[in-house]
């Protein structure tokens, strides 16, 4: 049987130079990534361009035959990539984690490959006839972040290829080997050179962003780096689809039941450990309900095991990185100093190995505390207080970001009303963060632009044309 370590020693060095990757949970050696510089970038860049015609060329049924392709050689090797991205990033392989992921890669690659995007007719009065078409950008950069990186990776990649581009990814610092083995995956089944990974750090990213040779990129990862993406992109004046940070808020109306709601607002919040954009960050709940909701969510949060990833009775892991373990334990403590009070968690153990950071609830907290206005992105939910609808909505909507919200009650067109107030680029209601091929997915206010998933995300990576006569 296939293992991760086949994936790995697959990895040629370009330069020569390899650094060795720990195991967030327990510090042991994960594999060895090879350190790409600028040249690389080149040289990655070079052969995307000389790839890119002919794939364009193959057009669109050919192309989605071989994104098929692809998805199938993902699900072939499941199981190793599930592994590798489990010690690697820290995800558990079971509950919605490294398994998930992956079965996430194969489903995105399968929607961008069935989705139909034709020329849309927009005037036809027998004297004017125009269409938009969408052409192929040509070489396309993707920069991701270490939460879900072969899963963004896909997101990035699918509809890019999908429309005749040829991609360059950049992968996190942190997750490389995730990223280095899907795409070795991928590319059984893709022509040589269409699509390659530069595993530099940031001065490859910002080289990437203002290569006059490429035409759009894919950014996901945190606000400040997106804005540095929009400086470094501003010579070339390249497309951008930026995807950034979030501090997604969920309202709680007082019609709801606060033991039916318990296990999907846990993991609304705590999914991936807390590290996903789209993660509930901050909960406000209606006093009427207040204790309830936090004594129904306790007892969820209290029952799920945190762990090594490799073993199967866990759902939660470690941070992935120290500096995202010291952002969470920062926020904790401002919390607990502030008066706010502990509900479950935040009592670390800092010399057990591994980042692990308990699950952590925490109540009675004041809005404006840095544990509700600072993205956390690790396993603290801070727990609200609010007495009338009009203040949520003014709380939710306080902060420079709105990536997703959400509203929970037993009354759809109340959630809806409170809904369409949320400043934010999905808000769901009953869950949080459910995110899903066919539907589009993008952030308003700080959060970034441009929209992934679904026929607007196809068009996202393509160059409007319009035909005119
Ligand atoms: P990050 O911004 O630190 O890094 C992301 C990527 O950008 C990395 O590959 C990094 O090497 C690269 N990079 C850094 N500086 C660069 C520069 N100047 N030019 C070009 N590239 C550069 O983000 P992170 O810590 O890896 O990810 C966590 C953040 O990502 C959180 O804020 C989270 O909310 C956000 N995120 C957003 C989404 C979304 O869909 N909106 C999804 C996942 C994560």
């Amino acid at each position: 049987m296939e293992t991760y370590a086949d994936l790995l020693t697959a990895i040629a060095p370009v330069s020569g130079k390899m650094r060795t990757i720990l195991d967030p949970a327990t510090g042991d050696a994960v594999g060895e990534a090879p350190v790409h510089d600028v040249a690389d970038l080149e040289r990655a860049v070079a052969a995307a361009t000389a790839a890119q015609p002919a794939w364009a060329a193959l057009g669109h049924e050919a192309r989605s035959a071989a994104l098929l392709r692809a998805a199938d050689a993902v699900e072939r090797s499941a199981e190793s990539l599930a592994h590798l991205l489990s010690r690697e990033q820290g995800k558990p392989l079971n509950g919605p984690n490294a398994r998930f992921e992956v079965g996430a890669c194969a489903a995105w690659l399968r929607t961008a490959a069935a989705t139909e995007l034709t020329a849309e007719t927009v005037v036809d009065d027998g004297q004017t006839h125009a269409e938009i078409h969408y052409r192929p950008i040509g070489v396309v950069g993707a920069i991701g972040p270490w939460n879900w990186p072969m899963m963004i990776t896909v997101w990035q990649v699918a509809p890019a290829l999908r429309m005749g581009n040829a991609v360059v990814v950049k992968p996190s610092e942190y997750t490389p080997l995730s990223v280095l083995a899907l795409i070795q995956v991928l590319n059984t089944e893709l022509p040589e050179g269409l699509l390659s990974v530069v595993c530099g750090g940031r001065d490859v990213g910002a080289r990437l962003a203002e290569h006059p040779a490429i035409g759009k990129i894919m950014f996901t990862g945190s606000t400040a780096t997106g804005k540095a993406i929009i400086r470094s992109s501003a010579d070339t004046v390249k497309r951008l689809t930026l995807e950034l940070g979030g501090n997604d808020a969920g309202i709680v109306l007082p019609d709801a039941d606060p033991k039916a709601i318990a296990e999907d607002l846990f993991w609304g919040a705590f999914i991936n450990t807390g590290q996903t954009c789209a993660a509930l960050k901050r909960l406000y709940v209606h006093d009427d309900i207040y204790d309830d909701v936090c004594a129904a969510l306790t007892s969820v949060a209290a029952a799920m095991p945190m762990g090594v990833g490799l073993d199967e009775t866990n759902v939660l892991g470690p941070l992935q990185n120290q500096q995202q373990y010291n952002i969470v334990a920062r926020l904790v403590e401002a919390a607990k100093d502030s008066g706010a009070r502990v509900l479950l968690g935040g009592n670390p153990t800092p010399e057990q190995p591994g980042y692990f950071y308990p699950t952590t609830l925490i109540a009675d907290i004041e809005h404006n505390n840095p544990l509700v206005t600072e993205e956390q992105f690790g396993p603290a939910l801070p727990i609200i207080r609010y007495s009338t609808v009009d203040e949520a909505v003014a709380m939710a909507n306080a902060l420079d970001v709105g990536l997703g919200a959400s509203v929970w009650s037993a009354d759809l067109d109340a959630a809806r009303s409170v809904a369409a107030r949320l400043q934010a680029g999905t808000v769901w209601i009953n869950k949080h963060g459910a995110v899903d091929p066919r539907i589009p997915f993008g952030g308003a206010k700080q959060s970034g632009y441009g929209l992934e998933f679904g026929v607007e995300g196809l068009k996202a990576l393509g160059v409007p044309q319009v035909i005119n006569g």
